[in-house]
């Protein structure tokens, strides 16, 4: 039984300085590979492509279950 559920995805690492939730993302433009951060908010994860800046948007769902709506442009 999980008794912790990791809402954040990519997040599942030892604390660093900063714990800051983030998410793997795969850039198809660029077939590149980069992590968003979570927003101040924390409605959604935020980032961009790190060769052309294509912005990469990822939406948290209202009951924090999980994170599954992504929109790039
Ligand atoms: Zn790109």
């Amino acid at each position: 039984m999980s008794h912790e559920q990791n809402v954040f995805g990519g997040s599942k690492e030892p604390a660093k300085r900063t714990p800051r939730p983030f998410l793997g993302v795969q850039f198809d433009c660029c077939r590149t590979y980069n992590r968003i951060y979570i927003n101040r908010d924390r409605t959604a994860f935020v980032g961009h492509c790190p060769k052309c800046g294509k912005q990469v948007r990822a939406e948290i769902s209202p009951d924090g279950t999980d994170t599954k709506f992504f929109s790039a442009g």
